[in-house]
């Protein structure tokens, strides 16, 4: 069976160097590897997805060279496959509501702080502490049929208990430069937000259902989201989904040594285009060997 990769951009955005790097790197490996490229739009978040931006995904990732196969995946097309997933994890007694909004959850956390650390996440964030696990039955009835907003989240205690140590197989390099097998630590997250009342899944939820459905054998993107793998393996075993082989690659970073970000014009493709580099400029930029279909 040949190797299955996937490019996932988020259409929040202008593509930039960094997604160009990706892309390439993936299209440079399946074609290595006599391989197939996929191509998944990941548009659940409608408050920031517009279709300027993924008609310009298509658009930059065409004149870069990219060549990948039809139908592109959209996930806002599939929301009733990601609910199964979360109505499965839902009967194994592993998710919760949780009610507070984002600003009682940052008050929470700083009225802990005030007698000692509180944990972040490998993103930074404070970790949930947990207050809406210990509502009464009755309590948390009351607040749904309130119509409050609500997270669900993983119970993150349950699920490690149910699935044991988890680790991967990374063939690229973590944050601490680490290749061969990667032990697992979704603790580090804690209670994980899977969905929302009006969103029927998160990122996480949306990533290991997609990458199984179709066939991704290597997932192929940038460090930042290296650990955000210890969530992923730990929902494909509660899932009974098989585990990709992972590269996460070095970010591109700017002049300032800063990540880059979707609204900076100067690392934009758009804008490297319009001011009249090639693909072939945009590969020598980025150290990639040239490629038989760049100019
Ligand atoms: N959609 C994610 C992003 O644009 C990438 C997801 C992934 O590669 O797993 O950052």
């Amino acid at each position: 069976m040949p190797p299955v990769f996937r490019f996932a951009p988020s259409p929040n955005g202008y593509l930039h160097l960094g997604h160009a790097y990706s892309a390439l790197r993936n299209a440079d490996l399946a074609r290595q590897s006599g391989g197939r490229l996929l191509l998944r739009i990941e548009d659940i978040d409608a408050t920031r997805c517009r279709p300027e931006f993924e008609a310009a995904i298509y658009d930059d990732l065409a004149w870069l060279g990219v060549d990948w196969e039809q139908p592109v995946r959209r996930q806002s097309q599939h929301l009733a496959v990601y609910r199964e997933a979360l109505d499965r994890l839902t009967a194994l007694g592993l998710v919760y509501p949780s009610f507070e909004s984002r600003a009682e959850i940052v008050r929470m956390v700083a009225q802990r702080e005030s007698s000692g650390a509180w944990p972040r996440d490998p993103d930074g964030a404070p970790l949930y502490p947990g207050t809406a696990k210990t509502l009464s039955a009755s309590a948390r009835e009351r607040l749904l049929a309130s119509g409050a907003p609500y997270a669900l989240r993983l119970d993150m205690a349950a699920a490690l208990a149910r699935a044991g140590a988890l680790d991967w197989h990374e063939q690229g390099a973590g944050p601490g430069g680490e290749a061969g097998v990667v032990v697992a630590q979704p603790q580090a997250w804690g209670d994980v937000i899977l969905a929302r009342k009006d969103t029927p899944t998160s990122y996480h939820l949306a990533v290991v259902v997609d990458d199984a459905l179709q066939g991704i054998t290597d997932v192929v993107r940038g460090a930042d989201l290296f650990w955000a793998t210890s969530v992923h393996r730990l929902l494909q075993c509660l899932l009974d989904l098989p585990a990709p082989r992972y590269r996460h690659h070095a970010l591109i970073r700017d002049a300032a040594g800063s990540k880059l970000s979707k609204s900076t014009r100067a690392t934009g493709l758009r804008e490297l285009r319009a001011a009249g580099l090639t693909p072939g400029d945009i590969r020598r930029q980025l150290g990639l060997a040239a490629s038989p279909q760049s100019g």
